[in-house]
This record gives C-alpha cells, structure tokens and sequence, in this order.
C-alpha cells in the first residue's frame, strides 16, 4: 500500500492554510430568504485529515426551520407557482453556471470537509452541476397527457408542484446529494428547506449563497444544524408538504413515521449491503477493478458500494489474489494531492465504527489485507483505515450482513448459478448490485434474478442523472435522478371535461 510522502506538520500546516483560503470570503450558515443566518450556536467543522476545525458553523435550530418553511410558502405563492417552466428552467442553468464558475472552490470545500480525495470531489462537484443542468433541460420536455374518453369528454391530465417540500441529505457525497434533490424539486416547481448533514455542510452552504439573485428570495432555503433537531423539525413540519430523505435505514424510518402522521409522501434513499457476483467466464482484469472501485471509491462511504464479493469457485483464488493486490495499491494520503487515492473517513465517529466491524470480522473469516489504521506516522492525526479484505465470509455474519460504510471487503464463493442468486438477495438491502461476465444471457437473467434498484454490469457506475437512482426493500423506495425524481416532485392532476353537444 503507498502512502504520500509528506510529514505529519507540513500537511497539518497546508491544511490550515487552505482552510483559510476556502473560507477567506465566505460567512458560513443557514441560507433563509435569500439571505446568511450567521447567529446562532457555532459548530465546528472538522478537516479529516489533521482533526482541527476547518471553520465554526452557526447551527439553525427548530425556529430558523419555521422560519424557512414560511419563508418557502411566501416564495412559492409570491410568484414562483407561477413562474412558466422556461423561466424555471432558465434560472437552474444559471445556477449551474454560477457553481461552474466557482468549481474550484467548491471541489477544495468538499475535499477538507469530508476527506475525499480532490479528484474525486471535482467529479462530485461536476456531477452536482450536471444534475441541475439534466433537470434544467428534461423539465422542458415533460408534460401531462390526454386521456382517450371519448367524444363528449376531455380528459387530461396535468402536473403541479407540492408547494413546499423538505430535503434531508448525508454526509458521503453532500453537494452532489443535495443538486439530485434541489434539481428535480425546483424544477419542477417546489420551494425547498434541505437539511445538510451536521459534519459537512459546507459546500451546500456556499452553493445555495451562490444562487443570490437567481431564484426569488426564500425559493431555495438551507438550514444547517443537528439531525435530532433541525432534520427532526424538517420531517414533522406540518406544512412541508413532501419529505425527500437520503441516509440511514434507521434514520429513514423515523422521517417516515414523522411524515406519516400528516400523511405527507416521502422519498427514501437508504443503506446498502450491495453484492457483485463474479461468474466464471468473467473478464478478471475488468472486474476486480469494477469491485475495487466500488468498494473504495471515497473510502467505502457510499451507499452503494460493492462490499460483498460472491465469487465462483472455479476463479476464486485468482480473483482473490488480484483483489488483495489492487487494494494494497492504494495510496492513502492527503485527499489535496492529485496522487491519493484514499482518504480518511469522514468523521472520528466513522472510524470508530469501521474498526470496530473489522475487529469483529477478525473473528468471524480471514483477514486477507489491511484490518488497521496505515502505519505511516504523517496520517496518525486523520481518520484513516486501511483498505482491508476478508476471506471466509458468510451471510450470517455480522460483516457479512451490516452496513460497515467503510473500505472493508468480503470474499464469499458459490458453486452455481441459484446459490449465486441466493446469497446475493439474502440481505435486508436491495440497493446496488453488480455482475461480471462476458455473456449477454448470463447479464440479462441475472439482472432479472437480482432483487435491487441497480445493476451495474463489469463496472462501477457511473452514475448519470438521467437514470433512475434508488434502492428496494430496506435501501428505500422512490427515486432520486432520472424523470422518475421529477415526477415524484409533482402531483398529478385529472382534468375530467365534459363537452357538450354542438346546437349549431
Ligand atoms: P444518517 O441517517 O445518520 O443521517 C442522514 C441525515 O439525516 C443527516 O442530515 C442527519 O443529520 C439527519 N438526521 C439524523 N437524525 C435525524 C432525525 N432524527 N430526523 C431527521 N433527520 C435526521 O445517515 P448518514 O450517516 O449521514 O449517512 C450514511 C447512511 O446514508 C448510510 O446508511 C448510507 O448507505 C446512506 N446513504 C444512502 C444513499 C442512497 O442513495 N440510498 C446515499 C447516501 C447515503
């Protein structure tokens, strides 16, 4: 496994330095009405990588949420109910514009905030974009229909927005969760109130501050602040009409009971345990890279990361040895060199989590790789864990099962095609899932066989605005991206009229 070269304080000192730069310009808090809500208790927010705040964050609380949520309504029927769908449209291009002019500081917020290595903030930031500017142009193109009923009857149907809808999003990919929910909602014509997660709320902040002028004062509010608190608030308000929630399974069920007591519709994006099955014919080079990706892709905290490999007996050990090796040549450093493949994980929280899934793991299978946090003495301050494999893993184990959210591989193997299918549905999840082979029929039945929202065939994502994004049984309903994330902005509408006979 490589390692960057640079000393402990040097980084230390290179982050604090660009802390400065990144917040040199920028109040940061709550984003209400068009304008900084920059009283309220401060939170720091902290750089991964050293362990040190990258700036204090004035929290919203309970009344900031109300005062959103009036400031939405004031918006919605001050003018943007009305607003045609080009006028809509043309204002989400230009804020999509005005996060392309800034997307360098954007990606370096992103980066200190979470860990992510820089590169891969940059696409995240780009993604963000191509999201607002996907819904820009696909709300043009969307309409209502008509109904065949008859001579004496028109019948037609049309769309109309919710009013006020809320947005709870978490920390692994922030601005990019927040442009797959703030897009389709505001094109399709919805004034939003969008919770951040607590730990990084950065980048959101600055891109709602960024939308100055574009939208009408309280169309797109930011309330930064705690889940228990402010998210809590978002879920229960009486007047948000729809609850958009992307995060954990257990979270996810309290904002639907929360939502269900005003019978308020909810979208639900959740956990993953999500399979990849390795057939026999498969295209090894391709696929152990498609699985590498998809488990350490920003360090494994992704929803729907590759963690269980279900590999076929036959290639199992070349598989395996090939694994072992892509993970070991990780180069865990500081997420500002271009060079760095991984970063630490988001939190003190998070790590404390993973270690404790791959201490438990060292007693359940075989730990093939990594099991610890990198020994190279310059990263001892951040949240780093190694890239780590196990071998010998079974469905009823806890590692085998649990969402670990961390760069944490299992290897499990299969004799034929239904026990295949079998260990890859046994889970509670139904987010992700992914297949290696090089048959066509062997892709297509086995897409069919495999009981979640994605497949992904010999690669890992990518994941583009235009499909459809989400997950089955405990990973969710509903849907971000796609057409199908518009629509569930926007009621529809019947229109049932009756024409009467001509008297001419
Ligand atoms: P989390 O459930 O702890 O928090 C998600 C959001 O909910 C945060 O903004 C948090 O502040 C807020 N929250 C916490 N308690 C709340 C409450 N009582 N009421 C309302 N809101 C509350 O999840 P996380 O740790 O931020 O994210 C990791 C989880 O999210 C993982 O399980 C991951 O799989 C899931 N996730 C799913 C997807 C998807 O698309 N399916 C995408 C990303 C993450």
């Amino acid at each position: 496994m490589g390692s960057s070269h640079a000393d402990g304080s040097a980084i230390a000192e290179r982050h604090r330095s660009k802390h400065r730069e990144a917040t040199a310009d920028t109040a940061f808090g709550g984003w209400i009405d068009g304008e900084r809500r920059t009283d309220g208790p401060e939170r720091g927010i902290e750089d991964p990588v050293i362990g040190e705040s990258i700036v204090e964050v004035p929290q919203c609380d309970i009344g900031d949420v109300d005062g959103a949520v009036d400031a939405a309504w004031s918006a919605f029927e001050g003018g943007w109910t009305d607003a045609s769908v080009r006028d809509r449209s043309k204002r989400l291009f230009e804020w999509a514009d005005a996060l392309a002019d800034h997307v360098e500081e954007l990606t370096l917020l992103e980066c200190l905030d979470c860990g992510k290595p820089i590169s891969q903030a940059r696409g995240e930031v780009e993604g963000a974009i191509d999201t607002l500017e996907f819904y820009a142009s696909a709300v043009r193109a969307h309409r209502g229909s008509e109904v065949p009923a008859g001579d004496d009857l028109h019948l037609y149907t049309t769309q109309e927005p919710y009013g006020v809808v809320g947005q709870i999003v978490p920390w692994n990919y922030p601005l990019w969760a927040a442009a797959w929910k703030l897009g389709p909602a505001l094109a399709a014509g919805n004034a939003c109130v969008l919770k951040p997660a607590s730990d990084t709320p950065l980048s959101t902040i600055r891109a709602a501050q960024l939308s100055e002028g574009i939208f009408p004062d309280g169309v797109l509010n930011v309330v930064p602040g705690s889940g228990s608190d402010v998210g809590q608030a978002v879920a229960a308000h009486e007047d948000i009409r729809k609850v958009s929630f992307t995060g954990s399974t257990g979270v996810g069920s309290g904002v639907m009971h929360a939502a269900a007591d005003r019978v308020a519709p909810v979208t639900m994006e959740l956990g993953g345990k999500s399979p990849f099955i390795v057939f026999p014919d498969a295209d090894l080079e391709k696929v152990v890279s498609a699985v590498a990706d998809g488990i350490f892709y920003s360090t494994g905290e992704i929803c729907d990361a590759f963690s269980r490999a279900i590999v076929h007996d036959s290639v199992a050990d070349e598989f395996t040895e090939r694994f072992v090796e892509a993970a070991e040549s990780h180069v865990l450093g500081d997420p500002l060199d271009e060079v760095t493949t991984m970063g630490p994980l988001t939190s003190g929280e998070q790590l404390e989590t993973v270690t404790g899934y791959i201490e438990t793991g060292k007693g359940e299978a075989e730990l093939l790789c990594g099991g610890g946090t990198p020994g190279n003495p310059a990263l001892s301050a951040g949240h780093y864990v190694e890239p780590t494999v196990f071998r010998g893993v079974t469905n009823d184990t806890t590692i085998g099962s649990e969402e670990i959210f961390g760069p944490v591989q299992t290897i499990q193997t299969f004799e034929d095609y239904d026990e295949a299918i079998e260990l890859a549905n046994d889970t509670q999840y139904g987010l992700a899932s992914g297949i290696g082979t090089e048959s066509t029929s062997l892709v297509h039945r086995t897409a069919d066989d495999l009981d979640a929202g994605l497949v992904y065939v010999n690669e890992y994502g990518p994941i583009m605005p235009d499909a459809p994004y989400g997950g089955f049984k405990q990973s969710g309903f509903g849907k971000d991206l796609g057409l199908e994330a518009l629509e569930h902005y926007q009621r529809t509408k019947s229109v049932y009229v009756n024409l009467d006979e001509p008297e001419l």
